[in-house]
């Protein structure tokens, strides 16, 4: 069972081969089994998924069961569950049981799905290898000395090894599409405004993005069916109709037109990972697809303007977070400074206090101009430069990341090593456009991920294409050998 894909699921559940709450079980022992090991679930909700599981086979029964009716998967846990633990992976909300559902949780709930719990994560989503966590690292299914990726590691690792069919990620500056690729999953991040942030505990509110985490592209386009649509909750949510991603997954690719930015194949890529990328687009060509080769000079602003942009806008999100409204509060306070420094210092690690301090120095007057107002030009600039490229080519190319998943603590004392990895993901969130991961091959047996960009809101057309790859390769039907 665990090693089908979402839609293999589906199928078996209608034509009645299967029942949710056999999935269910078989799922919960797939955790109880591996989750010691791997420490990709922070909690497991299983007596809720039972119960969710007995309720969409009786819903199935009466006759209106929608594709992802009975389902399971774990949602990342920055998502809030009504009477869960929703921790954010910080020590800060340990204790918070969110008194209501974002709408991404609503919306799964109401398609019929099953949730097996909340996956672990960077803390407050701020890494790029799950080594934040409060819970402590989670371990990559292809080989545990390497990290799974972050922030969304728990959710890429637990599907990679089979422990739910899929799972909810968020990406701010690429933490669906870099842990995807470190652990040889599908996961999109759509356009900024397509699935709502409401109930998402915010990180950076102008990059942040809900999205699936799968095996395939048609796994993804069921579940994104679901998240996606206007939410009156999120101002930033865009009112415009959800496309029906599954509908064009199929369409011929011919003609299509790719974007290989010469930015994306320079300095800093493993050699080995330019060739089995460039391998993919072989592939793509083969399919019916037209490569140009384009030049995209403002990429490599986008790790500083990131880095200016992301900590300015978490610093003072995380303000809510003093030991009076939410989570952790300190012992016996002097006084209120007392306790809101104590609790500040006790509940956050040590990346969200470094993120905090930049934010807060990059915001102050003085600085402003320099640095915040000066990174959302060039902001603007990085968006222009792919909206110019759009006029040329219907998708760009490029790996997901420029290394395969390194090994656990190889980085955790070098920020700005572990800021690089984001170097091919981080421009997407910038820009806010839709970008997916699909894996694509080995390198010294670790998965390689192939990163595909488009025009806002083609989400349809990223999901076609790299349904079309994933029907003539199977890279993406792989697994550990240690969860087969
Ligand atoms: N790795 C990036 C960071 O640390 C992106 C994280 C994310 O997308 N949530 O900020």
């Amino acid at each position: 069972m665990h090693d089908k894909t979402l839609a293999e699921l589906s199928r078996l559940l209608a034509e009645g081969s299967t029942t949710s709450v056999e999935l269910t079980r078989h799922f919960l022992d797939r955790i109880a089994a591996h989750n010691d090991s791997l420490n990709a679930l922070i909690t497991v909700t299983a007596d809720s998924a039972l119960a969710a599981a007995e309720a969409a086979d009786a819903q199935r029964a009466a006759g209106n069961a929608g594709p992802l009716c009975g389902v399971p998967f774990v949602h990342k846990d920055i998502f809030c569950t009504d009477g869960v633990r929703t921790s954010c992976a910080s020590k800060m909300l340990d204790n918070f049981i969110a008194p209501y559902d974002a709408t991404v949780v609503s919306k799964l709930s109401e398609a019929g799905m099953v949730c097996l719990g909340k996956a672990n994560m960077d803390e407050f989503a701020m890494g790029s290898s799950n080594e934040s966590s409060y819970y402590g690292a989670v371990k990559n299914p292809w080989n545990p000395d390497c990290v799974p990726g972050g922030s969304s590691g728990g959710s890429a690792a637990l599907v990679a090894a089979g422990l739910a069919p899929a799972a909810t990620g968020t990406d701010t500056g690429g933490s669906i599409r870099q842990p995807s690729a470190f652990c040889g999953i599908t996961g999109i991040k759509p356009t900024y405004g397509r699935v709502s942030r409401y109930g998402m505990i915010a990180f950076a509110s102008s990059l942040d993005q809900g999205g699936p985490m799968a095996r395939s592209a048609e796994d993804c386009a069921l579940l994104l069916q679901a998240m996606a649509g206007f939410d009156e909750r999120d101002s930033t949510s865009v009112e415009r109709p959800v496309e029906d991603y599954s509908a064009s997954l199929g369409d011929s690719i011919e003609g299509l037109r790719i974007g290989l930015p010469e930015e994306y194949f320079g300095e800093g890529l493993d050699p080995a990972v330019a060739e089995t990328v460039r391998a993919a687009v072989a592939e793509l060509e083969k399919l019916g697809a037209v490569v140009k080769k384009i030049s995209l000079p403002k990429q490599a602003l986008g790790i500083p303007a990131y880095y200016i942009v992301a900590p300015a806008e978490a610093s003072s999100n995380l303000s809510r977070f003093d030991g009076v409204r939410f989570g952790h509060r300190c012992d016996a306070p002097a006084d209120l400074e007392d306790l809101y420094k104590r609790s500040r210092a006790e509940g956050f690690g040590e990346e969200v206090q470094r993120r905090i301090m930049v934010g807060a120095y990059v915001l102050s007057a003085g600085y402003y101009d320099a640095y915040y107002l000066k990174a959302q030009k060039i902001r603007r600039l990085i968006r222009d430069e792919f909206l110019e490229a759009f006029n040329e080519v219907d998708v760009i190319a490029g790996p997901t990341t420029p290394t395969t998943a390194f090994a656990l603590g190889a980085k955790t004392d070098d920020p700005v090593a572990m800021y690089l990895n984001d170097i091919y993901t981080i421009t997407a969130n910038l820009a806010g456009l839709p970008g997916v991961s699909l894996p694509c091959g080995f390198v010294n047996d670790m998965p390689v991920g192939l990163q595909l960009l488009s025009g806002h809101f083609t989400e349809a057309r990223l999901l076609n294409v790299a349904h079309r790859y994933q029907q003539v390769t199977d890279w993406h039907r792989r697994m550990p050998a240690a969860y087969q």
